[in-house]
């Protein structure tokens, strides 16, 4: 996944994540059937009823309490009522056994459960229905029997509004049904059912499907479609794999606040801001490159700490750094391969990210494993202050350079990051295996490099040793520039927690932001009158000291208010890549290689290891 996180309005970047491998459907016949009836778009209501087969008298059914991100998010809060009954129509007796379970009773010869759920939850991250459309992550609306997870399922959408169409990577069925070989496929697969427009294509024997749903102004269908062939291309090639027949791309462009990516193993769901989408398309590029290669990096070569998914509470892993943020690493390649993105771009954002860490105090104290394990504590405000955490995307991103660079340096350029993924892929994801969080990537690293590695994972991934970034860099002929200037000094920092609004972490004692009233928890709503969406930063960018600011902000109680205060200054360390003095014939070549994402000395497929 990728979320906006935005700090003092500096423009930053967005991610995230998904769910699971194919597990062998279930041998018995047993088939869960749900319908979810669009009954009521005004009031956001949809009415679900759950099928089951005969078996055993008590029944327990639970709903996930957490989906699309890393977050307990209780998706049990919007249940209206549950009931059940027999197949004669006869009440069955529901006991809660917990917030998000129910059990049910007198079920040895089938029931059928209904309940009414508010659902209005918008962006990829959610599950949302009104009179416009319907987007569903359906783990946030179906329960499953608890004792039946890997049976079949098949969902079946009922009143579908005039014209509505539906769009989904499930299975299609006769008479407008959906199958999935189990519960966490099913879940695995967003559905779309509205007004959308369609675009297709076909990249080396791959069939991609484009949903939009956008006003018709707001994008140019041709250029996103361009844009993703050479993504798909790219990324394939890369990975010298391709292990599906068909991806869906769903996008929405709100012109409202929305930003961030959703990863499925046969699609992803991706919003940006209709602005931002028409000032800087290279946005949806970005995005959908890390969605795109998500596909194998956390779904297919997955870490054995996120299987089984237990939907009843967290899954800790240690392993974000390398799902999340080398997937970062890997959406860069695949992006200058296709030639969406330049070597100048490229180390510029690499600097960027640098600059990002190290000005954030808890890269002393936070462990990119342990910002990994804490990621279930992004939701709260003060967890995303600059002294309490360091964020996986942005060291994992950066631990992914390195890595590459490292494991350059010890093959004397036999090998890269590509073998490594290729590796994992071959010797995990093909044999259905999971891997060991940081010590799987380590194994994979040296098996390619044939070095030892051990280093690297002691001091970076499960240490906070200070980075000697030109250490890495010195081979590629690049070296870190750290000087410093003066930075526009707003007095405060905001952050964003996925898709939620943006809102203020802290407010520096005495500032103007201080002076005009600003409080820790107020959500930005405006900067400059620009809504604040993914990049609202650009907002204050653009700003110097002594420049007024206006800001509407909306306090805790939902009280709005517009604020004003001059903008101050501070010093500021910064960071720039620069080619080292006489840089050498082996950095030239070595930096070429790097580049193209390839090794220098191409000398084996890791198809038999
Ligand atoms: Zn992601």
């Amino acid at each position: 996944m990728r979320p906006s996180s935005v700090a003092a309005g500096l423009a930053s970047r967005v991610c995230r994540w998904a769910l699971l491998l194919g597990i062998a459907a279930s041998t018995s016949y047993a088939t869960t059937n749900y319908t979810i009836t669009l009954a009521n778009p005004d009031r956001h209501l949809v009415d679900v009823q759950i099928l089951l087969t005969d078996g055993l008298p008590q029944r327990e059914l639970q709903l996930p309490v957490w989906n699309a991100l890393y977050q307990v998010r209780d998706f049990a809060q919007n249940i209206n009522w549950v009931r059940a009954k027999d197949r004669a129509g006869r009440a069955l007796a529901v006991r809660k056994l917990d917030k998000s379970r129910w059990q049910i009773s007198g079920a040895q010869s089938g029931a059928v459960i209904e309940y009414q759920m508010f659902v209005d939850s918008p962006g990829p991250f959610g599950a949302e229905f009104n009179s416009h459309h319907a987007f569903f992550n359906l783990a946030e609306v179906l329960m499953y029997p608890a004792d039946a997870r890997k049976e079949i399922t098949v969902v079946r959408f009922n009143q579908v509004p005039q014209g509505w169409r539906v769009a989904t990577p499930l299975t299609s069925m006769p008479q407008g049904s959906f199958s999935a070989e189990n519960y966490d496929r099913l879940v695995d697969s967003p559905v779309e059912i509205g007004k959308f427009q369609e675009s297709d294509f076909d990249e080396a024997g791959g069939h991609y499907r484009v949903i939009v749903d956008a006003e018709p102004g707001d994008y140019d269908m041709g250029k996103i479609t361009a844009t993703l062939q050479k993504l798909v291309a790219a990324a394939t090639d890369w990975m010298n794999d391709r292990p599906f027949e068909t991806y869906i791309f769903f996008y929405h462009f709100p012109r409202g606040p929305a930003g961030g990516g959703m990863e499925h193993a046969y699609s992803t769901a991706i919003a940006v801001n209709a602005d931002v989408l028409a000032k800087a398309p290279e946005a949806l590029a970005s995005v959908t490159a890390h969605e795109f290669f998500h596909l194998w990096n956390v779904k297919r070569i997955r870490p054995q700490t996120l299987e089984p998914v237990d939907y009843t509470r967290e899954n800790y892993t240690r392993a974000l750094w390398f799902s999340e943020g080398c997937t970062s690493t890997a959406a860069d390649i695949i992006q200058l391969r296709g030639g969406l993105l330049d070597e100048r771009h490229f180390e510029d954002s690499i600097a960027s990210a640098i600059g990002e860490l190290e000005r954030r105090p808890a890269h002393l104290t936070q462990s990119a494993e342990e910002s990994s394990l804490d990621a279930w504590l992004e939701g709260n405000a003060y967890y995303r202050r600059p002294e309490r955490s360091v964020s996986y995307y942005n060291k994992g991103e950066l631990l992914g350079i390195l890595l590459d660079l490292a494991v350059r340096e010890a093959s004397h350029g036999k090998a890269s990051l590509r073998e490594v993924f290729q590796w994992m892929n071959q010797n995990y994801a093909k044999k259905g295996r999971f891997f060991p969080d940081s010590e799987g990537v380590r194994e994979a690293a040296e098996a390619v490099s044939h070095a030892d590695l051990g280093w690297f994972f002691a001091k970076y991934v499960a240490g906070t040793e200070e980075i000697p970034w030109n250490d890495f860099l010195h081979g590629v002929g690049l070296e870190l520039v750290v000087g410093r200037s003066t930075a526009v000094d707003a007095g405060f920092q905001a952050s964003r927690n996925f898709d939620a609004p943006m809102t203020v972490v802290t407010v520096t004692e005495g500032s103007g932001a201080d002076i005009a009233g600003l409080k820790v928890g107020d959500i930005i709503v405006e900067i400059n009158g620009t809504i604040v969406g993914e990049e609202s930063s650009e907002s204050t960018a653009r700003l110097v000291p002594g420049d007024a600011i206006t800001v509407k902000v909306r306090g805790r109680r939902g009280s709005e208010r517009e604020l004003k205060w001059k903008v101050g200054s501070r010093d500021e360390v910064s960071y720039a890549l620069k080619d080292v003095d006489n840089l050498n014939a082996g950095q030239r070549e070595r930096r070429a290689a790097w580049l193209k994402g390839e090794a220098q000395i191409p000398q084996q497929t890791y198809s038999h290891p």
